[in-house]
């Protein structure tokens, strides 16, 4: 016993200067910090991802971007009087304020109260801050971090908070890009004026936005969502907009906080639509390389990605069958939405099903889109979805979200602080930490 009691006291002696050493390379707080979600994005999207991205049907050689960073994963329920399955509001309020609070909450507690969030914390600090998403600028996810509302509903008061809510005099947010020209050019208010009027750059084009040389930036490449990675022609993906952020973020000595969102996995997840959820996560990956990529080159910049829940109930084969075809999904080369809406237009459902899916259709999987092409949109998508996933064996549960635990991965300075199984408000504190210094949740007033 004692003989213990004198190796652990000799070990104490040792062990602070060790904790010194690590610090200096792996522990040490870092100048920038990368926050992405993959909104939906739960542990069957990235493993289907792999699978997605192999083409051999038995062996996964091919890893994906993501696995190699791997270290833990959280917990993502909401503190709802009703629900215990969270939204997107609620889940980024939760990574971005530390506080668990109700669904639909935007930067707000249970008791509605304003609550700091890790981009205001880091514009306090003096860092420039962004955000990048292939949704609305004011969607929920961005709009937890940017803005503070009872509701993530309420998108024009979200908009207003943009321009409205400043730090030290100046507004909160340096680069933001995205789609929701309908929600920032609008009768009562021309925020897109306004920002410019105040130095802003506001840039709609790819061209735009790669010419830009302005630290402070407002992209909007649609009137709502952007166009999805699969259809898309015109508007820039999300790793050309991360990267695009990057560069004038990094122009600030003191460093940034950016939060990135593959925002449409989710939505591809409510449609049940594999063929748009694959093709987000392409958009998604390329976005987290660009991170990656930019974090290796500087040295002292964290990247942390994760998701705010599952969404579809989505798994890898269904009924019985041992099988999931991610070569029928690779073989689709536009969403059945976008299909959908053709046939709509008046185009055959033979015509445009035989252009776009290339596997050999069946007169019968012709004939159900055909059937229905006089109905809405919807029944027409919802049809074409039925033969994917049916071809491929893709099984869903449910419309909505479900409350899964979801992955995290991290490199560089203080990645490590990440690991294990954790909170989504654990994301909240630990960012604070590094950034205040203390993992206190604030009250915003
Ligand atoms: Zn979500």
């Amino acid at each position: 016993m004692k003989k213990r009691l004198a190796i652990t006291a000799f070990l104490a002696c040792f062990v602070p200067t060790m904790t010194t050493q690590a610090q200096t390379t792996e522990d040490v707080p870092p100048k920038n910090i990368i926050f992405l979600i993959g909104d939906g994005m739960g542990n069957s999207y990235t493993s289907a991802y792999r699978y997605f991205k192999n083409k051999s049907t038995t062996q996964f050689v091919n890893r994906t971007a993501f696995d190699g960073y791997l270290v833990g994963q959280q917990m993502t329920y909401s503190q709802d009087a009703k629900e215990n399955v969270t939204d997107s509001a609620s889940a980024a309020t939760a990574m971005a304020t530390g506080v668990k609070t109700y669904n639909a909450a935007v930067g707000v507690d249970n008791n509605l109260t304003k609550r700091q969030t890790v981009l205001e914390a880091a514009k306090k600090q003096g860092k420039s801050t962004g955000i990048v998403v292939t949704s609305q600028i004011t969607h929920a996810t961005p709009a937890s971090y940017g803005g503070h509302d009872k509701s993530r509903k309420n998108m024009h008061a979200i908009a207003n908070d943009f321009y409205d809510e400043k730090i030290n005099g100046q507004h909160k947010i340096d680069v933001m890009l995205g789609g929701g020209k309908a929600q920032m050019i609008r009768s009562d208010r021309d925020l897109t004026k306004e920002f410019k009027k105040d130095g802003y750059n506001y840039v709609t084009t790819k061209e735009a936005l790669a010419a830009n040389t302005n630290p402070q930036l407002l992209g909007l490449f649609a009137k709502e969502g952007l166009t999805k990675k699969l259809d898309r022609v015109t508007t820039p993906d999300l790793s050309v907009m991360t990267n695009a952020a990057l560069k004038q973020l990094d122009k600030n000595e003191a460093g940034f906080f950016l939060l990135v969102e593959g925002s449409q996995i989710d939505w591809a997840g409510h449609d049940n639509d594999i063929v748009s959820a694959m093709g987000e996560m392409t958009d998604f990956e390329k976005a987290f390389e660009a991170a990656i990529n930019f974090a290796k080159e500087d040295g002292e910049t964290l990247v942390i990605a994760t998701a705010d829940h599952s969404t579809g109930g989505f798994s890898i084969a269904k009924a019985g069958n041992y099988n999931w075809y991610p070569s029928i999904i690779r073989s689709v080369k536009k969403t059945p939405d976008y299909m959908a809406k053709k046939i709509k237009a008046g185009s055959s459902a033979s015509t445009i099903m035989k252009k776009y899916m290339k596997f050999s259709l069946t007169t019968k999987e012709i004939k159900s889109v055909s059937d229905v092409r006089k109905k809405s949109v919807t029944t027409i998508d919802n049809a074409i979805e039925k033969i994917i996933n049916t071809r491929s064996n893709t099984g869903w549960t449910t419309s909505g979200h479900t409350g899964d635990d979801v992955n995290i991965y991290a490199y560089g300075p203080s990645s490590s602080q990440f690991s294990g199984h954790l909170d989504n408000t654990d994301q909240a504190k630990k960012i604070f930490q590094l950034i205040n210094g203390t993992e206190k949740t604030i009250i915003d007033k």
